[in-house]
């Protein structure tokens, strides 16, 4: 689409602000960040909250999150002042998911997995986005081979053809340290027990250093799997379809 790569070209060299500040002005209150509570996330709430108090923040509670990751959106909310707008999964289609196939149905093959992310981050992520023009992730090119060529302003033709910004594309893991070390963010415990990418507790281990940053999400897959649904677009729009659906 020729607005959206006249978009990418005006906005690649911009720094995160400046596309921020932007998008703003452009679509508030039709624009949410999506936080999983990460450094890159928090960063970004910093950011946008600089320029709106008022700027929206949603975040998914799969029901699976590690203790760590709630008390980094506490101490978020309180420390900037932000409200964040949780969104849970379906309850009826959770207890039917458990009841028929157990607590870890996730670690038995790819397509449990999915249908897992579907359930619990999928389709809440679908509800959080109806009615937005716009939205916002902490995604870096850096974090996975999923990621590499990565766009700071992508058109999401999976939820209808909304804007996707990534302010913080082209940044490194070094510069997310370096902002939050200036503006004494608080950040998610679990970056320092080894965990450079935050998700659910029971698909997400440690990694050592120099290993591949996503290394330690849904480790018993391949990389060109390690998406959870989220960033459909990254991983070949395969997980947000339903079983029979897929393209693979
Ligand atoms: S990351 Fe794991 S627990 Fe979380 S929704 Fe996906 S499969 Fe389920």
């Amino acid at each position: 689409m020729e607005q959206a790569r006249q978009w990418r070209a005006r906005f690649e060299e911009e720094s995160p602000e400046a596309v921020l500040r932007w998008a703003l002005s452009e679509v508030h209150p039709d624009i949410a960040l999506a936080s999983s509570f990460s450094m890159e996330d928090i960063v970004l709430i910093a950011m946008m909250a600089d320029i709106r108090s008022d700027a929206r923040i949603f975040a998914l509670d799969t029901g699976r999150l590690h203790e760590e990751t709630y008390e980094a959106a506490e101490a978020v909310r309180r420390k900037l002042g932000v409200r964040i707008e949780w969104y849970f999964p379906s309850m009826a289609a959770v207890e039917e998911l458990e009841r028929n196939k157990g607590l870890h149905s996730f670690r038995e093959s790819l397509e449990n997995r999915h249908e897992c992310c579907r359930i619990r981050k999928a389709e809440p992520l679908s509800r959080a986005l109806s009615g937005l023009r716009a939205w916002v992730t902490g995604q870096r090119r850096e974090q996975a081979v999923t990621r590499r060529s990565l766009e700071v302003v992508e058109i999401d033709e999976t939820h209808g053809g909304i804007l996707k910004l990534n302010p913080l594309a082209g940044w490194t893991e070094g510069e997310v340290r370096e902002y939050v070390r200036k503006r004494r963010l608080p950040v998610n415990r679990l970056h320092d027990m080894g965990y450079p990418s935050i998700g659910c507790a029971p698909c997400t281990q440690p990694v050592v250093p120099g290993e591949d940053p996503r290394a330690g999400r849904w480790w018993w897959e391949r990389p060109e799997h390690k998406e959870c649904g989220l960033h459909a677009g990254n991983a070949g729009g395969t997980v947000f379809r339903r079983e029979g659906e897929r393209k693979e």
